[in-house]
């Protein structure tokens, strides 16, 4: 497999393909609660074009739910999230232009499951892009033969193993030429012998310059993918540095116990 490079001006040296810095997503003190319960208790970060950030740290920590805000599948209680210098908060943003432009895939795959496999992926480019379906289909074959999987065409998710339905997923989110892919947990549901088909797929979109942010608990793309590891903790990013600087040299007691115990 391999994904188009994108064309883009080296500026500097931070992004995973090693030559990309204009600064993508800002996020000034977001805040999420649920009822009482405050789960973002104020994360602000920028994030560059072309980054891979990968996310880990204990369930329960507010990892989903970050992403969630990102993409505004959740309400942000409080808190700023720019995007290409676009508060994607304000009154009047439009939502639905924002879930084009950044991809989500999730642990679960959910795809469309009375729909084939060509269906689910040329469903959004056809209704939200109104790209015609010969168009549409072409570039969902060509995403489908990146990902290894051209074959399945026309068979159904249920028909398809787990690595094969992430795959999909990966496939759907693409063919909405999204700016920002955001992972949850994508191999989480997956046996173990399929979990490297997905990673691969994910570490050619990183090489590609995708900007991405993946919530993992695969150690070893954090390491050797991302350029930058979040570690999270009871709602806020308690350690952002480069996975080797995290991972032989954890700056706080939380991520030590946390490394501790998952490596
Ligand atoms: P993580 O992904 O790190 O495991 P989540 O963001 O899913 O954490 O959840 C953080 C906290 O928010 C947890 O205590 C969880 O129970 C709570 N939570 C998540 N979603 C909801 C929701 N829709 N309603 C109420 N509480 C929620
Ligand atoms: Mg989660």
């Amino acid at each position: 497999i391999s994904f188009n490079k994108k064309c883009r001006e080296p500026e500097g040296i931070d992004g995973a393909n090693g030559k990309v810095s204009k600064e993508m997503i800002k996020i000034k003190d977001l805040k999420k609660k649920y009822g009482n319960l405050e789960v973002l208790k104020g994360i602000s970060t920028v994030i560059k074009e072309g980054e891979v950030i990968s996310i880990i740290g204990p369930s329960g920590s507010g990892k989903s739910t970050f992403l969630r805000c990102i993409n505004r599948l959740e309400e942000p209680t409080s808190g700023e999230i720019i995007i290409n210098n676009k508060n994607i908060l304000e009154r009047g943003a439009d939502i639905n232009k924002i879930r084009e432009e950044i991809g989500m895939v999730f642990q679960h795959f959910n795809l469309y499951p009375h729909k084939t496999v060509l269906e689910n992926i040329t469903l959004g480019p056809i209704r939200l892009k109104k790209i015609s379906k010969p168009k549409a289909e072409q570039l969902a074959m060509e995403l489908l033969e990146k990902v290894g999987l051209a074959d399945k065409r026309d068979a159904y998710p249920n028909k398809l193993s787990g690595g094969q339905k992430q795959r999909v997923a990966i496939a759907r989110a693409l063919a909405m030429n999204p700016k920002i892919i955001l992972f949850d947990e994508p191999t989480s549901a997956l046996d173990p012998e399929m979990i490297g088909e997905v990673l691969e797929v994910m570490r050619e979109l990183a090489h590609a310059g995708m900007t991405m942010i993946v919530v993992t608990h695969e150690m070893g793309f954090a390491k050797n993918v991302a350029n930058r590891v979040f570690f999270m903790d009871g709602g806020y990013i308690l350690e952002d540095a480069k996975p080797a600087e995290l991972f032989e040299n954890p700056k706080t007691e939380r991520a030590k116990e946390f490394l501790d115990k998952v490596l």
